[in-house]
């Protein structure tokens, strides 16, 4: 299998740490984890898996993720090389699904071009970004696309607006209907380029300030509940700096769960359900995981 999908383009490890790939730098392995450079190769690897029935997951800079200890069956895929292109045309900007977010927001302000500031601090591939609907401060993703080309498996490529696109608090069509965002085309806003430089530098600092970014994490764990913050229900349950094993509740951010250094995934995942299961005891909220669990926990 692994031969079969090395020759159509793809490089292939076999049992591959996921624990490298996630922010959280926990999980266990991937059965056959595959970066792809190209779209031919991506079309043909994604057949074959469809015609041999294994179950793939793409990912994008793993920054959203807890993978289980226990690994992942299947094929992990990662859009490589050409997926990692970015082109502008005017006030329009195309990335590939694989291209870094926070080199996006760079680029787009070097081209002085408005409406990516708020995502210079987030550490996604364009394509996690898109799939979550990403956002901080205000902006989202939602706010700056005009197109995403997707790919459905069995489908083809379509070529999808804004509005089809679905969006809404960290979410898309993609959280409905399996895909793979092959290349988003953003409208932003000529602007000046010291003054959009000014603001993430502002945005930078502000992170810095209020996140424990010296820790491994996947970001905000929990989704922000409708009326209430999520940092702040965990932080009067008391629970800032509540810990289990090497996972910790962080004490800057307690919306923040961090790997204090050696957590194992189900630590982490131990972690957020009694995370859950107090906060609903002390304030009658249902924190919602915002990080996506893959793999086998229980
Ligand atoms: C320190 C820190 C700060 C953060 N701050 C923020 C923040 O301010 N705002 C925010 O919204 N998030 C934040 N996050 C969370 C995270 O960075 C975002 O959710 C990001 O958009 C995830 O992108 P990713 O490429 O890492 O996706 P992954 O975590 O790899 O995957 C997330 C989902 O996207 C899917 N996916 C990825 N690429 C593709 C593709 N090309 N096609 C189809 N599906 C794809 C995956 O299958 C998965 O379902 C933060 C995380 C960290 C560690």
């Amino acid at each position: 299998m692994a031969e079969k999908c090395r020759a159509f383009g793809a490089e292939v490890l076999q049992n591959e740490p996921m624990r490298k790939h996630t922010t959280f730098r926990v999980g266990g392995p991937a059965e056959l984890f595959m970066t792809i450079p190209q779209r031919e190769a991506l079309f043909r690897v994604l057949d074959f898996l469809k015609e041999k029935d294994i179950p793939f997951f793409l990912l994008g800079n793993g920054s959203n993720l807890l993978v289980s200890d226990r690994g992942l069956s299947g094929a992990v895929l990662q859009l490589t090389g050409d997926f990692e292109q970015i082109g502008f045309q005017g006030a329009c900007v195309t990335a590939g699904g694989g291209a870094s977010l926070m080199r996006l927001a760079a680029r787009a302000a070097e081209h002085s071009l408005s409406g990516l500031e708020f995502a210079s601090g987030i550490p996604g591939s364009v394509g996690g970004a898109i799939v979550m609907n990403a956002g901080a401060y205000g902006g989202e993703m939602a706010q700056v696309v005009e197109s995403a080309e997707i790919y459905f498996p069995g489908e083809g490529v379509r070529v999808l607006s804004c509005g089809e696109m679905r969006f809404g608090y960290r979410h898309s069509i993609l959280k409905e209907k399996e895909g793979v965002l092959l290349s988003v085309t953003l409208r932003l806003q000529s602007g000046e380029k010291k003054t959009i430089m000014d603001k993430i530098a502002e945005l930078k600092e502000q992170r810095r300030q209020k996140q424990p970014l010296e820790y491994a994490s996947a970001g905000s764990t929990f989704k922000r509940p409708e009326g209430a913050f999520a940092g702040k229900l965990i932080a009067d349950a008391g629970l800032k700096g509540f810990s289990i094993g090497d996972a910790c509740v962080s004490e800057k951010h307690a919306g923040f769960v961090i790997n204090k250094g050696n957590a194992a995934a189900a630590d982490i995942y131990s972690l957020i359900r009694e995370v859950q299961k107090r906060v609903l005891q002390t304030s009658g909220y249902m924190l919602e995981p915002e990080v996506i669990l893959l793999g086998e926990f229980e």
